[in-house]
């Protein structure tokens, strides 16, 4: 039998190490080692050596291979490169937040696909077309090794990499509850944000699931002509099905709707991008995430300190919701948003 460690919550292993001896306590104290310590737990206090040899012999630990590690001299973000069960760089990046002195920490930016389906036009792993979804471990290693490899804890995980998370939404689902596992990372389930580009029945999974995670939902237009030219998501699931889902989802949970916007100047930053995003999130709690393009060939282009201040107040006024502008760094090192992959196509 093969116990494949990275890829069960304490219960499943739990359930699967009962047979052979094992006990909830063995199953913690793996979790920890292999978690916390990329390793197989050797031996512990009132852990019976017989059983713990007979686990292991049923236990594999696997670990992605880190092909490139890249460290931004600009904001010390840093991207990870990674090969996992079979051929295709997973792409992580690791987001400082070091900005209060008694509270240094990191957000980790995971893969859940390699490539991705959805074929955003501003998005250099959506011209990459889709390779594969990523196991559950492939992606809990990627916060696991970025850990091992860091100064300060890692606080949070966003799944904003290579990927459609809701398009392997089992795999990335266990993953998030893996990392939550309070013998191992322990990450705030409030910390963990499942970000995507608009598929609706991944949401309305989410919502019977009742899952604890933090939704965003990348809306970049409230105009359905100019969202289709954008996100070809817009041709399966309308503007209008999506935001019935999150109408939905709101209703369901309480919580306010995370939208976020990737601003292209000449676009999608005008009054009337405004007026349209407010006519469509009338009476609903919404919270807008603006986030500059990067487009490394340069056909979109992030608006000007004019354009986008312009833009800000329009929306403050016609939604009267916060508005922030979210910083997309590493870009100097293509770890910015929608440029995971992008030095593949040099
Ligand atoms: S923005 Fe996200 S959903 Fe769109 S192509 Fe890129 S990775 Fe895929």
């Amino acid at each position: 039998m093969n116990i494949i460690l990275k890829n069960l919550t304490t219960e499943e292993l739990c359930n699967q190490i009962k047979p052979l001896g094992g006990s909830l306590y063995l199953a913690r104290k793996i979790q920890t080692a292999a978690l916390c310590h990329n390793d197989m737990l050797k031996h512990g206090p009132g852990i019976s050596g017989r059983v713990l040899v007979r686990v292991r012999e049923s236990c594999v630990l696997p670990q992605l291979k880190m092909l490139d590690r890249i460290e931004s001299s600009k904001d010390r973000f840093v991207r990870y490169v990674f090969e996992g069960e079979s051929k295709g760089a997973i792409e992580a990046v690791r987001i400082p937040l070091l900005h209060r002195h008694d509270d240094y920490k990191y957000v980790v930016c995971v893969s859940s696909q390699i490539g991705c389906p959805m074929g955003c036009a501003f998005c250099f792993t959506g011209k990459m077309g889709f390779v594969r979804n990523l196991s559950p471990w492939e992606i809990v290693d990627q916060v696991v090794q970025i850990a091992g490899d860091s100064q300060y804890p890692v606080k949070g995980v966003v799944f904003m990499g290579m990927g459609e998370p809701m398009l392997n939404y089992d795999a990335v689902m266990k993953a998030a509850g893996i990392l939550c596992e309070p013998c191992g990372m322990a990450i705030s389930s409030k910390a963990i944000t499942i970000s995507t580009s608009g598929i609706v029945p991944g949401i309305k999974r989410f919502i019977e699931d009742k899952k604890k995670y933090r939704l965003i939902v990348s809306l970049t237009s409230a105009n359905p002509a100019i969202r289709l030219k954008l996100m070809p998501v817009e041709k399966k699931w309308s503007t209008d099905l999506l935001m019935e889902s999150l109408r939905e989802y709101h209703k369901n949970t309480n919580e306010r709707i995370i939208l976020s916007w990737t601003l292209i100047s000449g676009v999608n930053t005008g009054i009337i991008d405004a007026k349209e995003l407010a006519m469509i999130t009338k009476g609903l709690p919404v919270k807008i995430d603006l986030i500059d393009v990067n487009d490394p060939e340069g056909k979109f282009n992030p608006p000007s300190n004019e354009e986008l201040n312009f833009f800000r107040d329009a929306l403050r006024r016609e939604l009267a919701m916060p508005v922030s502008r979210r910083y997309s760094g590493g870009a100097d090192i293509k770890a910015g948003c929608g440029m995971l992959a992008s030095h593949f196509q040099n």
